[in-house]
């Protein structure tokens, strides 16, 4: 009950704020299916009524003009309430459309602004997942779970009115439906169990479907695929899935078969009382000919208007559980705190960093990564990481983006546990390129300044001439204009493992934070180009605080100390030269191993 009240209310305050002409489609339609209801029940009464005074010897001319009146009614109401609801219709369709795409647009945009902890968190992503089928066919999205509130009020509506006309004319007929109606509703909730229980274990292969079909197909996999030949095994996987789906769906079949045969049982068993009760009142003429019908109508819009109050109610509660995937989907918890403190300008554009005795083990892990670190990197100094893969010196740095919450110890900035500084203001201080950088599907230049809309041309070419992009980019069919990748444009180019990276670092420099930060980000250039970028880099980052991952210990030359992780904590630090002087030091080591491949 709560899914229920929680996802309607969001529902109709989202219908509310976003489309409101929605609720005035439902008052026509409203208006419209109140008044046929309580038409068809009515008019044949009176027709009839006044038809047999007719036949039994009354002038024709007296009562020609009412028979007249109440079949030209009849005719006409029905054509106005379908005209009227056509429209409504129509405009309710157009709406709901409208929502699945905002709804699509909400969970999107809610992903990307999730804390980046959520996005390796399975419970997270399932509740994604839920999220997006969720609001699918499954709940028909909001103007499904709206539908469902209208036809509950439409029909209490309707069965109000028939429960008076039938209470004046044959009271009795209203215990017969409604012991019918008890016994119906429960043979229709187990069926509802059942398919609940199918839509559960249809969930994940759906999921599964999804993946084989619609990410793998994408062109980011199309190498691997092709040249694995994996196109057969994907078939196979498929098909194992359908083959599992298909007696997913058998199973509720044959468990829905025997209640749905009590269902009609019960139906047949209720007309046949109903209409012996109501005949012997005609027979004893203690109703006319024309109750007798309007009864018989009233019995019958009376048990569809208290099935469909069921039906819509038990739908309503289905709907709604799939539905309420979506809102819990959007209020799911942040996974770190975060503060509204202000970043105070502290004038060279750069701020103090301190680690404080910073412990680290990723969530759901035992194993700490970190372990009481302190570093301090003053504000414009440029400071080299190195050590081995897996010493966490990516981690380093998703810690001080924020991305991570510290398990023990704190960072600060400026003296400020970075905690208790505002988001939005907080992501303006870094520029990052990590290693494993995604460019998006967009044009070059969209790229490296995204989001910005007045874009500096004159910075953009400076940015792309020290990252020697800009002579690859005029080679481009489009310049700068050309579309990476072939997602959306048939144009799209590819660009080298190379010149991607030199697309992050240029986004990296174009973004003018006072913090840049570049992990590993040249490992697919060739030595003489990775100088080249850190020689260039160094000079243009300028005055900035930069933090550098690199294994290439040539680069480390350009900056102010060195850190060198191992062992879970920052185990040397000081310039080159102090470490390459250092006998036996880690750094030492590695710098006399690499120095054989730089000599000339
Ligand atoms: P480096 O950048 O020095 O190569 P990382 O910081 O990437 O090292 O990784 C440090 C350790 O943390 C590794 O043992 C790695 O397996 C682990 N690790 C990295 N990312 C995650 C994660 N998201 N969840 C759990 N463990 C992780």
């Amino acid at each position: 009950m709560r899914e229920v009240k929680k996802t309607l209310a969001f529902m109709l305050r989202v219908a509310w704020r976003e489309k409101p002409a929605l609720f005035v489609s439902y008052l026509i339609l409203f208006a419209g299916d109140t008044v046929a209801a309580m038409k068809n029940v009515l008019i044949p009464k009176l027709l009839l009524d006044e038809l047999l005074l007719v036949t039994e010897g009354a002038p024709l001319s007296e009562h020609l003009r009412l028979i007249v009146l109440y079949a030209v009614l009849h005719v006409a109401i029905d054509a106005l309430v379908r005209a009227a609801n056509s429209v409504a219709e129509r405009a309710k369709g157009e709406i709901s459309q409208w929502f699945q795409e905002y709804c699509d647009m909400m969970i999107g945009e809610h992903a990307m602004k999730m804390d980046y902890e959520h996005t390796e968190n399975p419970d997270a992503l399932d509740q994604l997942n839920k999220a997006r089928e969720g609001m699918s066919w499954y709940s028909g999205g909001v103007v499904g779970v709206l539908d469902c509130a209208y036809r509950i009020v439409l029909n209490v509506a309707v069965l109000s009115g028939v429960t008076t006309l039938i209470f004046t004319r044959c009271p009795l007929l209203l215990p017969i439906q409604a012991a019918a109606l008890v016994v119906i509703s429960w043979l229709t909730a187990r069926c509802n169990e059942i398919e609940t229980r199918s839509f559960i274990g249809l969930s994940k292969r759906n999921r599964i479907f999804d993946y084989i079909f619609f990410q793998l197909a994408s062109f980011q996999y199309g190498k691997d695929i092709r040249l694995y030949d994996s196109s057969r095994m994907m078939g196979d996987m498929a098909k194992t899935q359908l083959d599992e789906m298909t007696d997913i769906w058998k199973g509720e079949a044959n468990g829905q078969l025997r209640y749905r045969w009590g269902i009609d049982i019960a139906n047949v068993v209720r007309d046949g009382v109903s209409y012996f009760y109501i005949g012997m009142l005609a027979v004893r003429r203690v109703i006319s000919v024309g109750d007798f019908t309007m009864c018989v109508l009233s019995a019958t819009q009376l048990y569809n208007s208290l099935q469909n109050i069921i039906n819509s109610v038990m739908d309503m509660k289905k709907r709604c559980s799939y539905a309420c995937q979506f809102v819990l989907f959007l209020e799911y918890p942040a996974a770190m705190r975060t503060g509204e403190r202000s970043l105070a300008d502290t004038g060279g554009g750069g701020h103090v960093i301190t680690f404080r005795d910073v412990s680290f083990r990723y969530p759901r892990s035992e194993k700490y990564v970190l372990r009481h670190l302190n570093l301090t990197i003053r504000q414009g100094e440029h400071l080299s990481i190195v050590g081995l893969n897996g010493a966490g010196k990516t981690t380093f740095i998703k810690l001080l983006c924020r991305l991570y919450e510290v398990t023990e110890g704190e960072i600060c900035i400026d003296g400020v546990n970075i905690m208790e500084y505002a988001d939005e203001e907080y992501r303006k201080l870094f520029a990052v390129v990590f290693q494993d950088f995604r460019l998006f599907a967009f044009s070059l230049r969209e790229n490296v300044a995204p989001g910005l809309e007045d874009v500096d041309e004159e910075r953009l070419r400076e940015v792309l001439t020290q990252t020697g992009l800009y002579e690859d980019a005029q080679k481009l069919p489009d310049g700068l204009d050309t579309v990476i990748y072939k997602s959306f444009e048939e144009k799209g180019v590819e660009l080298s493992g190379g010149q991607q990276q030199k697309t992050a670092i240029s986004r990296a420099l174009y973004r003018d934070a006072p913090i840049v930060i570049l992990d590993e980000p040249t490992a697919a250039l060739d030595p003489v180009a990775e100088y080249e970028i850190y020689r260039q880099f160094h000079t243009l980052v300028g005055g900035k605080t930069a933090i550098y991952i690199s294994h290439r210990l040539s680069s480390c030359r350009f900056c102010d100390h060195i850190a060198v992780f191992a062992e879970d904590t920052v185990k040397e630090y000081g310039t080159h030269d102090e470490l390459v002087a250092h006998e036996g030091g880690i750094y030492a080591e590695m710098f006399r191993a690499q120095a054989q491949y730089y000599v000339d």
